[in-house]
């Protein structure tokens, strides 16, 4: 026998409905402006299962975000441990979201990256790719609001506050953020900081921390 075309909805399909209604509301709503189901995952309990040692620590930290792929990154152990001691200490005070390391960062859409930063990626081409090494993290937002827009904001300031109360030698020499941010801070070279002006451009939207080299830093200060 033929079904009638008029008969009513199966229940699951309500139910996909409501579902998506609910996904739709949680993304637009989610508290404080983030996306609740956005590319930052956080950390939690078990998160960190057959992975040891610091990398463990953070992937169970609740205020410590990551996108998937940086999680991989921190679970195959390719981050460098002063970088994880480092967000650790950051997620002690601040909610932050990390984005990349070295998996799914580019610095040209749709280009892998290598190696050596690009020729076209301002003063810096030509430099060493930290990123590549797993010795620099991309934190994209600080409790739940994007680094765009905000390198004034108080959260976003204190990171800076904190990298800059880590000892020089455990510090990251290579830390860039928006223009507002490192006027506000007011930090120097010496200090880890990239003061270049058309790097801080191409940084508006995210805090860069990362280690030039395998061992040791060039902090003076
Ligand atoms: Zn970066």
């Amino acid at each position: 026998m033929k079904k009638s075309p008029s008969r009513a909805r199966p229940a699951w399909v309500v139910v996909a409905v409501l579902l998506c209604g609910l996904l739709v509301s949680l993304i637009v709503f989610g508290d404080g402006g983030r996306l609740a189901l956005g590319p930052c995952t956080p950390g939690r309990a078990g998160a960190a299962e057959g992975v040891s040692g610091e990398a463990k620590e953070l992937l169970e930290t609740s205020n410590f975000e990551a996108s998937r792929k940086a999680i991989g990154d921190l679970k195959t152990g390719v981050v460098d441990p002063r970088l994880v001691s480092t967000l650790q200490t950051v997620a002690e005070e601040h909610r932050i979201c990390v984005d990349a390391f070295k998996e799914g960062h580019y610095f040209l859409p749709g280009v892998p990256d290598g190696p050596l930063i690009p020729d076209s990626y301002g003063d810096a081409g030509g430099l060493p790719n930290t990123h590549y090494y797993g010795r620099a993290a991309d934190i994209r937002r600080v409790d739940g609001r994007p680094v765009r827009g905000n390198g004034g904001n108080l959260s976003v300031l204190n990171v800076g506050k904190t990298l800059a109360g880590i000892p020089p030698q455990e510090r990251p020499d290579q830390i860039i953020g928006p223009s507002s941010w490192a006027e506000a801070l007011d930090r120097s070279y010496g200090e880890g900081w990239v003061l270049n002006p058309d790097q801080l451009a191409l940084h508006e939207d995210h805090l860069h921390i990362g280690y030039r080299s395998n061992d040791g830093t060039q902090n003076t200060r």
